[in-house]
């Protein structure tokens, strides 16, 4: 699989602004925030992307969106809600090939999504 920038956070060798970590993901904050909090969360056991979701173990796959939904919390965003962003392939406009969940809040999002 190709390295990419989200490999080099979890490695150490890039820096990430953190907002959460366990053993099994990492979260940290949007370089180019689309809401007042976008946190991206990327699990420690690579997953290319959401196609890949479907060949893996469903522990795996449970671990990851507990994650998710457990950093949303952590972010204060349960009383008012958000919006989890999984972009995938082209047409999704997955630009880093690496499973990363967005988590969007503080702000009123529009649907239907651009
Ligand atoms: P996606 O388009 O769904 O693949 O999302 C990739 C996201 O990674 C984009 O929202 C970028 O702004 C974000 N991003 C790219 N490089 C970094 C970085 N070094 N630190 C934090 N976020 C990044």
């Amino acid at each position: 699989m190709v390295e990419t920038i989200f490999d080099k956070i979890i490695a150490g060798d890039l820096p990430a602004d953190k907002v959460y970590e366990d053993e099994n993901v990492l979260a940290f904050r949007d370089i180019n925030p689309q809401a007042p909090i976008h946190i991206l969360v990327v699990p420690k056991k690579k997953v290319k992307d959401f196609i890949e979701i479907q060949h893996n173990d469903t522990t795996q796959t449970g671990i990851f969106f507990n994650a998710v939904s457990k950093v949303a919390s952590v972010m204060g965003l349960e009383e008012s809600g958000y919006r989890i962003v999984l972009n995938c392939g082209k047409n999704g406009q997955q630009t880093v090939e690496y499973l990363h969940a967005h988590i969007l809040g503080e702000r009123k999002m529009n649907w239907p999504p651009g």
